[in-house]
């Protein structure tokens, strides 16, 4: 898609709202309007720089886009949303210009419109449902949920005192629960929780709280001061968050409980772990997994030569292997890093990529140069042990695997070489596997994955799970989903204690 920028697209939309805002619109002119293109920063200057790509909706885009919206009675939408947000009630509210109405609908089941509007993949969970969508046979003119929910939490941001977040705690009930893990299923429950009385303390073994939202997901799409925000709204309800305390080493979790008297815990410590692929040459200097260098660059301000005192890795060249939301975000970094060429290297083909559609999109804009069908077979390094070229092997697709995506087959014969400075390997993460290590009696999976019941209760009486330990590495908004349904548990667990 060709580069429009922010002024004129918001042009366009002053227009179509002035021509009908007075109307009432037929669902056949609604369906008419096109879909509202998010503005975003040009592309070969934001990949220099660590600000937002997408800068947001003006009113009147939102307002148009909400306009689309055919208020279906059925709501198919509202069953593509892992935590089921009332989305016609919350768009009906935009297009009458009540925005904080609009967010009071949201908040209602979803306490992380900022971050969910930004980062969840809509195109598979609720746009792909949408009836416009369907109507035009092309899920990208859906009506823009998530645009639009990240429209109202940007809103409310910037009128805090024309809609106040309700941060209301009950009177004390003297019980206490532990949280472990900031991330959003962690800040979930420690938010639901606490609203019910409990004194909660939130443990975190970095030294910023917030999970894969600060430390995983880059500033570019997702600004630190939104999950900061999230993190004083918690401290203002009196959570005590903990940093630099890793529970397993620092204190074991039946410590937690039989020593510190906390009266229930919960477990949103994720999927931490990096995979590897076991290939000759990953253990050369500038091999790196995508965890770290992202940690380095996002919570170690890596990018801020002059600032931090992260060490920096100067690769020219950079590849990345992997299809998902993780090697799109390390390859784009790489740019931002300094990097001049980057090469993402996928087995399978573009339509099989994981990643977010829009991440894609951006990639490509930014000049990531995808070698699809292909994947690394060596990494060679040079009599200093450093990279200095990958060697792949060219792929073709064949017969869906168990995933029901068809699988890579090697084409034999298909070898080449390109002169690589670093790589990133970006092939998945594995659960954390610290607290089940030190925890009698805590069942898991083969996979290593918490084994949890319908209320996310693990087998240990009061310890409740949740979020990528129980699911494997898996979304925002679902991990966010289980931390309300534990919340709920353990609320009733106190209660009933
Ligand atoms: P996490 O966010 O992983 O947080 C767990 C926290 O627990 C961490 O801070 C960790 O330090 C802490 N911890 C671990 N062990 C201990 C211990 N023993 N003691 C104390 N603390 C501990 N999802 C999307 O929906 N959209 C995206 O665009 C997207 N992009 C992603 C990009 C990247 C680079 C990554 C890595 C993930 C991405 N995801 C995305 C996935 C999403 O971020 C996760 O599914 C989600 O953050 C899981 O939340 P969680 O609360 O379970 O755990
Ligand atoms: Fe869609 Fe995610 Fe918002 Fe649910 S939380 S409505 S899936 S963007
Ligand atoms: Fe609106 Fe689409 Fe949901 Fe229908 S399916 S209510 S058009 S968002």
């Amino acid at each position: 898609m060709s580069f429009v920028s922010k002024e004129t697209l918001e042009a366009r939309a002053e227009e179509t709202w002035a021509a009908i805002k007075d109307k009432a619109l037929t669902p056949k002119e609604r369906t008419a309007i096109p879909q509202q293109e998010m503005p975003v920063q040009e592309p070969g200057l934001r990949k220099r720089n660590m600000g937002e790509v997408a800068l947001g909706y003006s009113e009147a885009q939102a307002r148009v886009e909400a306009s689309r919206c055919l208020q279906c009675k059925n709501a198919p939408c509202m069953k593509g949303c892992p935590v089921a947000i009332d989305i016609p009630g919350f768009i009906h509210q935009i297009a009458q210009g009540d925005y904080a109405g609009a967010l009071a609908v949201i908040r209602r089941t979803s306490i992380l419109p900022a971050i969910c509007g930004r980062v969840c993949p809509q195109e598979s969970q609720c746009q792909k449902f949408c009836t416009v969508g369907a109507i035009h046979k092309d899920v990208n003119q859906s009506v823009a949920i998530g645009r639009l929910e990240r429209y109202v939490a940007d809103w409310q941001r910037a009128h805090e005192a024309q809609a106040p977040i309700d941060n209301a705690v009950k009177p004390e009930t003297g019980k206490k629960v532990a949280v472990i893990g900031s991330g959003p299923s962690g800040i979930t429950v420690a938010a639901d929780v606490r609203r019910e009385g409990h004194a909660v303390t939130l443990f975190e073994a970095f030294q910023k709280p917030g999970g894969v939202l600060v430390y995983g997901i880059p500033e570019f799409r997702l600004p630190k001061a939104i999950v900061d925000k999230e993190i004083q709204g918690l401290k203002a309800m009196g959570v005590d968050v903990e940093p630099n305390f890793v529970v397993g080493r620092t204190r074991k979790l039946r410590d937690l409980m039989a020593k510190d008297g906390y009266d229930a815990v919960y477990v949103g410590t994720g999927a931490g772990l990096p995979r590897f692929m076991g290939i000759p040459g990953e253990e050369l200097v500038g091999v790196f997994s995508a965890n770290e260098y992202l940690t380095r660059a996002n919570l170690m301000k890596a990018y801020d030569k002059a600032e931090a005192a992260t060490p920096y890795y100067p690769a020219r060249r950079v590849a990345v292997l992997g299809g998902g939301n993780v090697a799109m975000d390390a390859a784009r970094m790489a740019f931002r890093l300094g990097a001049e060429e980057v090469y993402l290297i996928y087995r399978r083909g573009r339509a099989e990529m994981p990643a977010r559609a829009e991440e894609i999109g951006h990639a490509e804009e930014e000049g990531v140069d995808f070698r699809f069908l292909c994947n690394i077979e060596r990494i060679l390094g040079d009599e200093n042990g450093v990279v200095n070229a990958i060697e792949c092997l060219r792929y073709e697709l064949g017969e869906p695997d168990a995933s029901g995506r068809r699988s890579p087959v090697p084409i034999q014969g298909s070898a080449f070489t390109l002169p690589m400075d670093a790589v990133i390997i970006a092939i998945g993460n594995a659960s954390n596997p610290l607290i089940p290590q030190t925890t009698d009696g805590l069942e898991i999976d083969r996979k290593g994955h918490i084994v949890v019941d319908a209320e996310q209760a693990t087998s240990i009486p009061g310890v409740y799970a949740g979020g990528d330990i129980v699911l494997g590495a898996a979304t925002v908004i679902l991990a966010m989903g289980e931390g309300r349904r534990a919340a709920k548990a353990i609320n009733a667990y106190l209660a009933a204690k």
